[in-house]
Order: C-alpha cells, then structure tokens, then sequence
C-alpha cells in the first residue's frame, strides 16, 4: 500500500472518505455534556476526538449541553465545563448551545409524530411500563393505551403541557414495536411530566422530552454531520435514526459509536464522583485526586499532556483499560522538556559546614533545565548552615547507599563535596537534629580537582536564605486497579486509599519559588514535577503539589518494547 495517506482511526476515516466522495462538504460535530457535574478525563478523550476532527478536516464543533434533565445546580456545572474545554485547548466561537433552547422545536416534533399516527399518550403508571416492556429474552406487550386516536393524543399532549396532570399521571410514547428485539424499541417514551422549573426555562415547561429523542432532534436542528458518542448508546441507534426517518428531517447525522475510556486506578463517572465530593472523601471536584479536568489541572497537569495521552490512547471499537501510567507518562513527558528545576528539601536536616567561613554568602550556578539549554542557569545562595534531606543521611548506612553517613563524602548539587564529622542528637528524644560536616574548598561547583570521585549527589538549600512552604503529595485515590469490581459485595469506597494524600508543613524551597505565580510547574531536583496551588498557596507559604514522581517506568517499558 502506498505511504502517502496519512493513518486515521476508524471515525477519522469515514470523515475523510464522506468528503472524499462528496456526501458532506463541511464537517459539523458536537461536544455534549449533561451539565449535572463536573468533565473527567474520559470527556476529555470525547472532547479531544469531536474538536480534533474538525480542526483536521476544517469543520466545526458544537458545544451543546444536554440539558433537558431539570435540576438546581446546573449553572456552576455549565459554567465550569465551558473552563474545562477552554483551558483543554479548544474553541467552539459562537457555538455554544443548549437542549432546552430546542424545547418548542421539539414540542412541535412531537406533535408532528403524533399526527403521523406515529406516538401516542400512553396512561400506564410508571411500573407498569416496566412490566409490559418485557425482557432481553421475552417480546414486550401493548399499552391498552397504544390505540388512542390522533384527536385524543392531540388533546391529551396538549393537556400535559398545559400543567393539568400530576407527574407520572401520562407519558408520550413512540409508537414502534413492542415485540422488537431490541429494548429500545419497544414503544419507549419521549416525554415525561415534571413538575420542576428549569435553570434556563424557568416555569415554561411542565413536561420534558427525554435523551433518546432530544439527541437526535438537537443533532439534526445543528446539522450535526457525524455524531460520535460512546458505546453504550449503540443500541440506541436504531431509535435515533427511527426518529429521524418518522420525522423526515432534512438532516441525518450519522452515529457513531467509539469505546470509552477506562483508567485503572480511578473512577469515571459523574455520579460516583459525586459521592466522592458530597460524603467529603475528597475536598471537592478539584481536588487534585479526582480524574476531574479541574482537578487534574490543580494537580499540576497540563493541557498538551491530556491532549497528547488522548492522541496516544486512540479511538477504538472495544472497550479496554487504559493504564494510569500512560497518563503520568505524557505529563513527565511534557514537564521534562518545560519544567524549570530547582531544589527543595521537604524534610530538612540542618547541617553546619565548620570550616565554612562564618557570614559568608556565595551565589552558586545552577543549571534551569538540562533538557533546554535556552532556560539558561540562575545563581543560588550558599552559606555555612544548609538543610539536606533527612532521608539522604543515615547513621548506619546499608550497602549502597551512597548519599551521607558519618566519615562519608558526597556532593552537594552545584556546591561542595562535605564529609560528616559529628551527629548531634536531642538529649531528651534522641532525634537527630543536626549534622556538622567540613567542606573542600577545591570542589567548588561540585567538581573535585583531584578527579577524586563521590558516588551521590544530594540536594540542599541555605538555612538562611530558602523560605518555607507546604508540600502535598498524592498517591492513588483507589487501592485496587478496579474499584467497581464488586467483590465480596464491596462498594468502590470501601477501596479508597486512606493515604492518598500526605502534607509535609516544613518544607524549605529556594528562595526563588516563592515568586512562582499559583498554577506554574517546577521540577524539585530528584522529588518529582511539582505545580503551585492555585486556590491555598500563599505569599509567604507558597503550596506545592507533587504532579507526578520522576519515576518513569513507562519509558522502560516502551524501550524494553522496541528492542
Ligand atoms: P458519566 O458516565 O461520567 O456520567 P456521561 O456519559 O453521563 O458520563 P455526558 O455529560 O453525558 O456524561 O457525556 C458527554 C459526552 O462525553 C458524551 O458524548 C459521552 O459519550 C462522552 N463521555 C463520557 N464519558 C466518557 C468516557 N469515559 N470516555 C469517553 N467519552 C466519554
Ligand atoms: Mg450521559
């Protein structure tokens, strides 16, 4: 096969082929969220798919909210999906569209279907519905209402507008096929009563039209070329293109179903999620734990790093579980090449330098990132008395630990080779408090004259120059690869990770991050990608959270791939 044409997933390709052969000259897709929570990682992957395809092939993507769900809180919801898609990098102009905008619309759809013979009122109570519907393995039966003429169904929808039933009293159906092997079919409803004022249509609508026949309705009115949605809906399809055939609207879109995305580790649904934030697990949609969008960017993650993990990921057929370390792979990825390093001890160890002239201040070159020379070096300040961290020292070393010990030499990062002579305990608790070294003058910048060699290099920072902050590191938000997994009759909380979050209070930082602005990313040398907190940092206690650890196992194991 000829190289030339460029490799596009299975969606990517009957876009290309629809305009290769003329069916559409313009590519329309549509973004469309329930606005009844906050957009996790696996919207961004719809996200990333339905405004990709159009900037590929110069089309447009709608943003629509699928609101026709009444309820209170949808405005902080609308409000802050419309942020997620902005900071993820995408633009839907003046596109920005909402289901309940298409109420009257709809209404006259559905009167229209009516008038075709084609729905009808249907009386059942709600559980009776159920029980006549059938099952996956027996043929539903029909409503004793399904026969009700154009005139009474007429009268009747209009009556149920009008506010004159209680809630459940009726329900429009579609009048299809009781006795199809598909669900879906079997005679479901399009409109329901519910007595509920809407968060943009106030006190209007007293009846509402439910998912399956605003989709495609919403889909057709916008000209929607290609509707992409995810796989549970694919056996909704044939109720989606039974609605618009009934209707015969002049646009069809086609449907098309993609699988999800699964990460192991995690949960992605808006209503678990919701739990997570209502019962207090965590401390609210953004919390850098979540697999929220907001979260996830409080976390320190970046929009390239979701846009190239969703590149990366595909668009497949199957469903399949996408492991966590691909996600920390593409933001290690990213901040490796952007990330501005410097140093920070996060459980300090004080250590005096004896033979360090007392007073004495040098500023010491750092290099800002070894990836991009262009970053360029900053100065650093050293004095006699520095911290180190606790862990680099141990008093009764094991084999190969090559970081501090009593009599052993290592190097101070862009300082000094120093020894340790003494350790000074507490008398009362016996704590190690301090360590007092010497220094070799010869080694300044951490290069030995004598090509004498160390085998670590330890971070540190000047006792009276670094400034403290607050440290947070995050580990998984579950215990198990798959939360949902019921076992021995386990809820998904049962496997939170009650140490998911862990807060370091002393830390001490270079001076210079304390000017790092609430959102920016850093490197600590050797502790991870860290980012500034955008909502609890302060000026004179700056909060850091660990994006992700240096740790890069998945570059191992691509290498390990390719060999
Ligand atoms: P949830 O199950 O989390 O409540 P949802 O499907 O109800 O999600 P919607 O607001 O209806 O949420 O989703 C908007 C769009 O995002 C839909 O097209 C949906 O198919 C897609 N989507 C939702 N979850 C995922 C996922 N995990 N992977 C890919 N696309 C998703
Ligand atoms: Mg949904």
């Amino acid at each position: 096969m000829p190289n030339n044409e460029p490799s596009y997933d299975f969606i990517r390709e009957i876009v290309a082929n629809d305009l290769k052969t003329g069916k559409h000259k313009f590519i329309r897709t549509r973004f469309p969220p329930e606005p009844n929570g906050y957009l996790h990682i696996g919207h961004a992957k719809s996200i990333c798919l339905n405004f990709g395809i159009t900037s590929q092939f110069n089309g447009q993507c709608n943003l629509r909210f699928d609101d026709t769900n009444p309820s209170k809180e949808e405005v902080e919801y609308v409000e802050s999906i419309k942020e997620d898609v902005r900071w993820l990098g995408f633009d839907w102009g003046d596109r920005e569209y909402y289901a309940s905008d298409y109420f009257d619309r709809l209404y006259e759809f559905a009167i229209n279907l009516i008038k075709k013979g084609k729905a009808y009122v249907c009386s059942l109570s709600a559980e009776k519905i159920r029980e006549y519907r059938g099952t996956l393995t027996e043929p539903g039966k029909d409503s004793p209402y399904r026969e009700r003429s154009v005139e009474e169904n007429l009268d009747l929808f209009l009556r149920m507008k009008a506010g004159e039933f209680q809630d459940g009293e009726h329900v429009l159906r579609a009048k299809i096929d009781m006795a199809s092997s598909n669900i879906n079919m079997r005679d479901p409803t399009l409109y329901r009563i519910k007595h509920v004022p809407h968060h943009r249509t106030g006190n209007k609508w007293c009846i509402y039209p439910m998912y399956d026949f605003t989709h495609c309705l919403s889909d057709a009115i916008e000209t929607i070329t290609h509707s992409i949605c995810t796989l549970e809906f694919e056996n909704n399809r044939p109720l989606y293109d039974w609605v618009l055939d009934t209707l015969e609207t002049e646009c069809h879109p086609q449907q098309i179903e993609f699988a999800r995305l699964n990460l192991n580790y995690t949960v992605l649904s808006k209503r678990r999620l919701i739990q997570l934030v209502e019962e207090g697990h965590v401390t609210g949609w953004d919390d850098p734990r979540m697999p929220t969008i907001s979260g996830i960017r409080r976390r320190g993650y970046t929009p390239e790093s979701i846009r190239n993990f969703c590149d990366r990921i595909g668009v497949a057929k199957r469903d399949s579980i996408v492991d966590m370390e691909l996600l920390e792979f593409s933001i290690r990825e990213d901040l490796n090449r952007s990330a501005h390093r410097f140093m920070a001890v996060l459980d300090p160890l004080k250590v005096v330098i004896v033979n360090y002239p007392e007073g004495q201040v040098e500023e010491l070159e750092a290099i800002n990132n070894p990836e991009d020379e262009s970053m360029g070096k900053r100065m650093v300040p050293f004095s006699r008395e520095i911290f180190i961290e606790r862990d680099d020292f141990r008093e009764d070393p094991p084999k190969k630990f090559f970081r501090l010990y009593p009599g052993g030499e290592v190097r101070l990062r862009y300082a000094y080779y120093i020894t340790c002579r003494e350790v000074i305990r507490d008398k009362n608790t016996g704590e190690i408090v301090e360590l007092r070294c010497t220094y070799d003058p010869e080694t300044r910048g951490g290069w030995s004259k004598d090509k004498r060699k160390v085998k670590g290099t330890i971070h540190w920072v000047s006792k009276a120059h670094s400034v403290p902050a607050q440290v947070r590191l995050y580990d998984r938000l579950f215990t198990v690869p798959n939360p949902l997994d019921k076992k021995d009759g386990k809820d998904f909380k049962d496997y939170l990770n009650s140490t998911s979050l862990e807060v370091l209070t002393h830390c001490r930082v270079e001076p210079d991050l304390k000017k790092l602005r609430p959102g920016s990313n850093c490197q600590f040398e050797r502790q991870g990608y860290f980012c500034v907190d955008m909502k609890d940092s302060e000026a004179d206690l700056p909060v850091f959270n660990r994006t992700v650890t240096l740790r890069d196992s998945w570059a191992k194991i691509e290498k390990k791939a390719k060999k």
